[in-house]
């Protein structure tokens, strides 16, 4: 039977430009998968669906900021899926049959790292990311840790299962980076699934949100938000946020975004240096700005504008079993809308799927991996 199995494998290194029309996936294609031997501690499961994340489509991309990234690797770290077999050693409550998502990464577990003793793997100087360092929910079936399985909340679809991950970066993000307070005028730029997420739990919070993009968001993602009802603003370096924010934004009912062009908190989730850099500038003193991207170059920032404001510039590097527990829950809540987002691809239109989400035709692309 496995020998019928089979995942999207990423194996080139070539820098792409996602809009010079050539096949964008051609450093990645489908193979046949092999399973290997489950070692102490590992289990075998069935991936259900699989979500697309904007470091997939970087690494796809060959942007020097997932060169680490060892070829060839079946990716995916954002799934669901189903335990076929526990192999040797301790699995805790865990049984065939279960369905997880599992945390994207799993620390170093040594007593002497101080990010993993408080329970922090996304912090651990050593941490395995599931896609990135072994393979990943790409394939139709994976081997992996149980130590990183989070067993699905009673009441969530295997299709939010695989959603689970990305949310969690935000309440990450919200939850221990933001501190949003009711009232708030709140710029979300970018708007991949991060931003728009972002924009959902910020709103939830109490923030009025602006969501930022640029042309070629237009027509599908931005589109989205102004549908989920955010303000909008498509910018670019002839017309840029702070420009806009200057000469005055306001909301459906007319009132004022901001004051005097600047607002309480950006959440960066663009990955675009340039729009960090103008961060800065659009923040009131004592505002926050949260980043949850990373970026192919350095990053200029005005560090003596940085201490005239006070601003507060905080980053927020991935998520921990604590924040899957609270996304899963807005999730079953409907706190976080999740059908508003997902595009659904067979596994056969994989490359399809990667292609539509590089050239951001579609929100969020979530494959059934079976
Ligand atoms: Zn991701
Ligand atoms: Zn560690």
């Amino acid at each position: 039977m496995s020998e019928l199995l089979k995942g999207f494998c990423l194996h080139g290194r070539e820098k792409i430009s996602p809009w010079n029309g050539r096949d964008v996936t051609r450093n990645t294609s489908i193979v046949d998968l092999e399973i290997p031997q489950l070692k102490e501690g590992e289990i075998l499961a069935k991936t259900l669906y699989t979500g697309i994340c904007g470091s997939d489509n970087s690494a796809a991309l060959g942007k020097a900021n997932f060169d680490w990234v060892e070829r060839p690797r079946i990716i995916g770290h954002e799934f669901s899926a189903e335990i076929l077999e526990l192999g040797p050693g301790d699995h805790g409550d865990l049984k065939v049959g279960d369905i997880f998502t599992p945390l994207a990464m799993l620390g170093c577990r040594d007593v002497n790292c101080h990010a993993c003793r408080i329970g922090k793997w996304n912090l651990c100087p050593r941490k395995q990311i599931i896609g990135f360092h072994r393979n990943g929910g790409f394939g139709q079936q994976v081997v992996l840790e149980s130590d990183r399985v989070v067993t699905l909340m009673e009441g969530l679809s295997p299709e939010q299962g695989a959603l689970v991950e990305p949310l969690s970066i935000i309440v990450n993000a919200l939850n221990n980076k933001c501190d949003i307070k009711p009232g708030q005028d709140i710029v979300v730029t970018g708007c991949g699934i991060i931003g728009l997420m972002a924009a959902e739990l910020a709103r939830a919070a109490g923030g009025r949100v602006l969501v930022t993009g640029i042309s070629r968001d237009r027509d599908v993602r931005l589109k989205k938000a102004a549908e989920r009802g955010f303000m909008t603003a498509e910018v670019s370096p002839e017309n840029t946020l702070t420009e806009q924010l200057q000469q005055g934004i306001t909301d459906s009912r007319g009132v004022p975004f901001g004051v005097e062009g600047k607002v309480d908190l950006l959440i960066e989730c663009s990955g675009v240096a340039a729009v960090l850099t103008e961060a800065i500038d659009v923040v009131r003193p004592e505002g926050d700005i949260c980043v949850i991207a990373t970026y192919p170059t350095e990053v200029p920032v005005n560090a003596t504008q940085l201490t005239r404001t006070s601003l507060n510039m905080r980053g927020s590097m991935g998520s921990c079993r604590e924040d899957y527990m609270i996304a899963q829950k807005l999730m079953v809540t409907g706190i976080f809308p999740s059908e508003h987002y997902v595009n659904r691809y067979k596994f056969e239109n994989v490359k399809q799927a990667f292609e539509e989400a590089i050239k951001a035709k579609n929100i969020k692309a979530v494959v059934e991996m079976n």
